[in-house]
């Protein structure tokens, strides 16, 4: 860490740094120039409270050397790290497009969605069983009964499931149900507890973007899942609100190429919250892969004008299956697969 003085600064309060550094278990370098102080904290720097600092008198700036992630940092781990979600390998060489309905509806539409999903080449399945909508008058999931329409249909055809955990309490319900992957939805990014509570066990969580989140805080919201001992995280970009109304949120592929340099973890893309309407999908989705993102969350309907929610959204299985088509060379360009 190192603390820059103002050029008026004087030596009682470059003093009181020195201290207050000290209190902290932190030394200090001081280094006079000829317009400005500049002190550098030697030490662990996580024990240095930036706040702190920045309102001693006398203190123009105070900037961090350190990243405040560590276990999700590259540089903590320098390999790619492959998030295995029920024997499915996310993260390697191969890229894994996870597909299904927004929404968990009936035990026919499961049926249909998972026989779609398979049929397109997709190795993992996507479904809410608890949806969180804006409106409280929406449909708000199948709730337990759809964890158990969900698992069925999945089972029957080999796919590992992916859903949403929107409340802690229903955690245990969704490791009885063994759940194969624990979704993070935009709106929970940063709900602590949530995150502290998903850290405690070692399903493979799927941590979404929050809508307005930073990167870095992004980074920190997986930390805290890394913290309680689960590293088993995929990061999810699915667009971020922006000043533009001709989509529904805006696509960050900048922060897929971000992201992989940041972080060891695996990154997908989700492009259908992006763009919101079907006919932008395959669009956002060649781009997302074309980034380097490890894989794809994609809403698949059998159904598309039937379904209960993000109809609009959602393609066809038949359309699944054409864009899975058009991702083998993007894949390919970059030595992968899919
Ligand atoms: C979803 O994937 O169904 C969903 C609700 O996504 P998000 O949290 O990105 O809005
Ligand atoms: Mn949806």
């Amino acid at each position: 860490m190192i603390i820059i003085m103002n050029s008026d600064a004087a030596d009682d309060q470059v003093d009181a740094v020195v201290d207050r550094l000290k209190s902290m278990g932190l030394d200090a370098n001081i280094s006079r120039g000829v317009e400005q102080t500049v002190i550098g904290a030697i030490g662990d720097e996580a024990r240095a409270d930036k706040e702190v600092l920045q309102a001693i008198p006398g203190v123009d700036d105070v900037i961090r050397v350190m990243k405040p992630y560590k276990i999700v940092a590259r540089s903590y781990h320098k390999e790619d790290t492959v998030v295995e979600v029920g024997g499915v390998p996310v993260g390697g060489k191969t890229v894994q497009v996870i597909a299904g309905p927004c929404s968990v509806e009936t035990p026919e539409q499961m049926k249909a969605a998972a026989e779609g999903v398979a049929g397109a080449g997709c190795r993992l399945m996507r479904g809410g069983a608890f949806k969180p909508r804006t409106s409280p008058y929406d449909f708000q999931g199948a709730g337990v009964e759809g964890l158990e329409m969900f698992r069925d249909a999945a089972r029957a055809q080999g796919l590992p499931v992916v859903t949403e955990l929107m409340d802690s309490r229903m955690l245990d319900t969704f490791l009885e149900y063994d759940v194969d992957a624990i979704q993070i939805g935009t709106r929970n990014m940063q709900n602590f507890e949530l995150l502290k509570e998903v850290g405690r066990t070692h399903k493979p969580v799927i941590l979404k973007r929050g809508m307005a989140a930073t990167v870095k805080e992004w980074l920190m919201a997986a930390e805290y899942v890394a913290a309680g001992g689960n590293h088993n995280i995929i990061f999810c970009e699915r667009g971020v609100r922006s000043f533009e109304t001709q989509y529904r949120n805006m696509l960050d592929v900048t922060a897929v190429a971000v992201l992989k340099r940041e972080t060891h973890l695996p990154v997908v893309v989700d492009p259908s919250h992006a763009g919101g309407k079907a006919w932008m999908v395959p669009a956002l989705a060649r781009a997302g892969i074309a980034a380097g993102a490890d894989g794809l969350l994609v809403e698949m309907h059998p159904q598309p004008c039937e379904a209960w929610c993000d109809a609009d959204q959602a393609l066809s299985p038949e359309e699944l299956k054409g864009l899975m088509g058009q991702l083998g060379p993007i894949a390919g360009a970059l030595g992968r697969d899919i």
